[in-house]
């Protein structure tokens, strides 16, 4: 079991170096501890080995690997260029990292590029993603500016000789403008949930997204009227990554010790950015109500991605509204804490995700892979994965998710039975090896790529 990225550098897991808060963290004993004694890695460890196709095989079946490489000798030699906008945190950065490597198994070759930008640039493009997602934004000729000039210096700064280029979410979605020098075809795969886009923005955006060959979304719900052909892929998870493959009992157990997390008593976990669409502050709401008739702690585990500048403001507040109850237990954990995520969720009797605005909630998944009772908001892609009293159950206030914590708390065997039939749910739609099987079927329809 690998455990080399615990427990040997001191940083403030809270992620505010030398600001004691005061408030503690209780260890299994019942003793109070500092944030600040808990001492995480804090450079990411060297990646994994990508999985290969075969290591599915256990997961999936012989007769699922035979049809991806069926669907993939068409496309010997082709290449593809995936454009993201942060190589770390983040679902969409987590998926490509096993994405890439599986597709070029198969023969296509593909890279992965990430665009740079100031942090003008990157505040600009949060506050579009917020407004896409609903928020209010007014849009200035300023910023549009920057986030053109940024683009534009991405476009001279990437090489794109590739037959298909994907560009992911609206970040570097003006790339599309080398497009008439190219002969390749554009793809826009949004990841975001664009069901109510805040018309300035998506006004402004979409213009770039009609220049694309297509455009790819997470749910039904997110497709917009457009000049071009859409598609639906659900979202995916690698089932062998840090992140979801089985751990030992002992390594969860380690996380707990080290989190202060007290395994004899529930514990009731999201894990996400420190982000307000992710809505902790509701979480802990939602804990505090419950608490009232049920013992449990409430595990809060996220960090701040590249592209979020919001997420210490976030975090601090969070902070605040635990007060000092030594049952909420907050972490602040770097991007390559994949195993330790794995472990809390495993450790876990519940797993909550309370956004207000979601894409599709990858989080979601993970709980679902792990058989855990799964409390859901019912925004974004989180319906097609939560299906209400079937594979978890689905809320739309704080008051629905105190109350759903409180009742399968309560009734295990109905939340047993929840976390089964979610494993299964994933298994059957949300894995990355589906994930292989619409690219290769998209790069095939896009390359008119015909048998041999
Ligand atoms: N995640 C992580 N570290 C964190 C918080 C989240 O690695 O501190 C992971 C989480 O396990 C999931 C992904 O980041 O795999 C988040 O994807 P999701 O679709 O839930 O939300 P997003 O952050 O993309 O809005």
């Amino acid at each position: 079991m690998d455990t080399a990225n615990i427990s040997s550098s001191p940083i403030d897991i809270a992620g505010h170096s030398g600001s004691m808060t005061g408030h503690g963290i209780s260890s299994p004993t019942g003793m109070k501890r500092r944030k600040t004694d808990i001492h995480i890695d804090d450079t990411p460890p060297p990646p994994p080995p990508p999985p290969r196709l075969l290591d599915y095989e256990p997961i999936i079946g012989q007769a699922v690997l035979d049809e991806l490489r069926y669907l993939a000798e068409a496309l010997q030699g082709k290449s593809v260029k995936m454009v993201n906008s942060t190589a770390m945190g983040g679902g969409v950065a987590e998926m490509l990292n096993s994405l890439v490597p599986l597709i070029v198994e198969l023969g296509v070759v593909t890279h992965w590029d990430v665009i740079t930008g100031g942090n003008d640039f990157f505040e600009i493009t949060k506050a579009f993603h917020n407004a896409l997602h609903g928020g209010e934004y007014h849009l200035t000729r300023k910023t549009q500016e920057i986030f053109l000039q940024n683009n534009d210096q991405n476009r001279k700064r990437i090489q794109f000789d590739e037959d298909v280029i994907v560009i992911h979410d609206p970040q570097p979605a003006a790339l599309i403008s080398e497009r008439d020098a190219r002969n390749a075809k554009w793809v826009w795969r949004c990841h975001i949930d664009l069901s109510n886009p805040n018309a300035e923005v998506w006004s402004f955006l979409k213009p770039m997204v009609e220049r694309f060959d297509a455009a790819i979304f997470s749910s039904q719900s997110f497709a917009q009227r457009l000049s071009v052909p859409q598609y639906l892929f659900y979202p995916c998870i690698d089932a062998l990554s840090e992140k979801n493959k089985e751990l030992d009992e002992s390594y969860i157990q380690q996380i707990c010790d080290d989190y202060g997390i007290d395994r004899s008593r529930p514990v009731v976990t999201q894990i996400s950015r420190f982000d307000r669409l992710k809505d902790p502050l509701g979480v802990v709401k939602a804990y505090q109500m419950a608490k009232k008739y049920v013992d449990l702690q409430l595990v809060l585990a996220g960090g701040s991605a590249s592209d979020d500048p919001e997420g210490a403001q976030v975090l601090a507040e969070v902070e605040d509204a635990a007060a000092n109850d030594p049952d909420i237990i907050i972490l602040n954990l770097p991007p390559w804490s994949g195993l330790q995520i794995n472990a809390l969720q495993r450790a876990s009797t519940i797993i909550v995700q309370k956004s207000l605005r979601e894409g599709f909630g990858l989080t979601v998944t993970e709980a679902l892979w792990k058989s855990k009772p799964t409390i859901a908001s019912a925004v974004g892609g989180i319906p097609n994965q939560v299906i209400h009293k079937l594979t978890g159950a689905l809320v739309h206030s704080v008051e629905g998710c105190a109350y759903q914590i409180r009742y399968l708390l309560t009734h295990p065997d109905h939340a047993r039975q929840l976390g089964k039939n979610g494993h299964e749910h994933v298994k059957e739609n949300f894995l990355m090896t589906t994930n292989v099987k619409r690219w290769l079927l998209l790069l095939r329809f896009l390359l008119g790529a015909k048998e041999k």
